[in-house]
Parts: C-alpha cells; sequence; structure tokens
C-alpha cells in the first residue's frame, strides 16, 4: 500500500467519512476505532479527530451505529444494498 492515511481519508469514495466538527475524539473518544473488525479507523492525533486509516471496509456498520455524535457516514455501494 503506497498510500498514506491521509490521502486516502481526502479520497472522494473513500467508504468511510468523518463529520470532524461532530467528533469528539480530542475529548478522549475512540468508539469508532474500537468497535472496527478490522481497525480500520485511528485517531490523528494532531487534529483529535478520527479517520479512515484502510480502505479495506466489510459495511458491518458498527461504526456509525456506535458513535455517539452522529459523526460517522458508512458508504454502502450500491451492489451492496
Ligand atoms: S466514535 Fe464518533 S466521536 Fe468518537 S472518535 Fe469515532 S467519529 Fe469521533
Ligand atoms: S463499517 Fe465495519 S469494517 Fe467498515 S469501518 Fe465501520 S466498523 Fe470498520
Amino acid at each position: 500500500m503506497s498510500h498514506t492515511p491521509h490521502e486516502i481519508y481526502q479520497r472522494s469514495t473513500a467508504p468511510v467519512t468523518i463529520d470532524e466538527s461532530r467528533c469528539i475524539a480530542d475529548k478522549g473518544c475512540t468508539v469508532c476505532v474500537d468497535v472496527c473488525p478490522l481497525d480500520l479507523l485511528a485517531i490523528d492525533l494532531t487534529k483529535g479527530k478520527a479517520y479512515m486509516k484502510f480502505d479495506e471496509c466489510w459495511y458491518c456498520m458498527p461504526c456509525e451505529q456506535d458513535c455517539p455524535t452522529g459523526a460517522v457516514k458508512v458508504e454502502i455501494p450500491y451492489l451492496l444494498r
């Protein structure tokens, strides 16, 4: 993988996006990171916000469902809907 996490986060096709204005990782929240079975999400410690570190999503949804502020949005591909 040659992509840096920052590049992956900025791609418009990233399956999981984080609304940084809602994310409270800077207050200590790590819920989405903790619930992802593939460890795809991480906290950007310089920003204090969560981001998608690895683009291999299973669309299992707990990251979106369990985020206390509704900051996580999982874009499910049409083929899987
Ligand atoms: S669960 Fe929500 S508020 Fe918490 S770190 Fe993840 S995106 Fe941010
Ligand atoms: S939908 Fe599942 S695999 Fe994808 S980021 Fe969320 S918890 Fe991880």
